[in-house]
């Protein structure tokens, strides 16, 4: 990070560079409320029931880009080029409703090169 602080050339207003995500960038992430984050959970487990629905096995795996691990298939949302599991992608759209990350690709990079901890959430 601090390479890019060194190269970045200085703006006008030094407004953090847009590949800066808002919490990297120090922007204040919008609270959700405890029911907002609920219902974000609610909507991404029904990807799972609706995968379960239409056949898909529960034991099948696919490789999620994010966590870049084997998951359950079941509830998997593809995002542009990116295939999420569904934890990750839960993960994925708190942090987007938070105003934390603008991209799945940003969201995946952010993931495999170790600030993944960041958009993690608690256990239910
Ligand atoms: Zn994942």
């Amino acid at each position: 990070m601090n390479g890019h602080a060194v190269l970045r050339k200085p703006h006008a207003t030094d407004a953090p560079p847009a590949y800066l995500n808002a919490a990297a960038a120090g922007v204040p992430a919008v609270a959700l409320s405890t029911t907002q984050l609920a219902a974000i959970r609610a909507v991404m487990r029904t990807f799972v029931d609706d995968d379960l629905a239409r056949g898909v096995a529960l034991q099948a795996r696919m490789f999620c880009h994010a966590c870049q691990q084997g998951r359950a298939m079941a509830g998997f949302i593809p995002y542009d080029r990116y295939q999420l599991c569904n934890w990750c992608a839960t993960e994925y759209e708190v942090a987007r409703a938070r105003g934390e990350v603008q991209s799945a690709g940003r969201f995946v990079r952010d993931k495999v090169f170790g600030e993944g901890p960041a958009y993690a959430l608690d256990e239910e």
